[in-house]
């Protein structure tokens, strides 16, 4: 590749640092680039911009949002004494789309994970410890992945919410034992949501 400018080769470089994207396919992006024409390209450069300068997390629950409050949160019509916990916001995408779900949701942005040395410290709960002495919150459904990070970290919840009077249960039934969420179909997750175990 020592034939390409220094710029083309910085790009390709830069590229292939992206996740699924090998040094190949980075070479075949970078070259599409180069001979796609200007607007396109400068669409792409300014949404890549706009992502990353307008989306911060909900002050809520933190899902992405280009606002302070998320439009899930802003929504009058969601049911707010239910909350479903989440390891992250593209969890709150594969749950929507079964479109059985009227609560709000909480973001925990991570997981309980011993061997990536990420401890309970490394959640954000306060929001949600918050929301639970307000009074509102009755139910909260924990659908973290059901691999063993996600079950420490449903453990966790549990334990942190115990003190207060909530109904809480843990998603289950038809999500593959050591599965993620996100990549369930929305027919199972409708089922798991739906099915629902309590956690005492
Ligand atoms: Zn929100």
């Amino acid at each position: 590749m020592s034939g390409y400018p220094k710029v083309l080769q910085d790009l390709i470089e830069a590229l292939s640092f992206l996740p699924g994207i090998g040094r190949r396919s980075a070479e075949r992006i970078a070259l599409y680039i180069l001979e796609e024409k200007k607007e396109r390209v400068d669409m792409l450069v300014n949404l890549i911009q706009s992502v990353k300068d307008e989306i911060r997390p909900c002050r809520l629950c933190n899902n992405f949002s280009t606002e302070d409050i998320c439009s899930i949160c802003q929504d009058e019509k969601r049911d707010r004494s239910l909350v479903c916990v989440v390891e992250y916001p593209k969890d709150i995408m594969a749950i929507e789309k079964t479109g059985a779900y009227r609560g709000l949701y909480y973001v925990l942005l991570g997981a309980i994970s011993p061997l990536k040395g990420k401890g309970v410290d490394s959640l954000d709960i306060d929001n949600l410890r918050k929301r639970a002495e307000e009074g509102e919150l009755k139910e909260v459904i924990i659908a973290t992945d059901s691999d063993a990070e996600g079950e420490i970290t449903a453990t966790f919840i549990r334990d942190s919410l115990k003190q207060y009077n909530l109904k809480i249960s843990r998603i289950g039934i038809g999500i593959p034992l050591g599965s993620q969420i996100e990549y369930a179909d929305s027919a199972t997750l409708e089922k798991a949501l739906a099915g629902r175990i309590p956690l005492t």
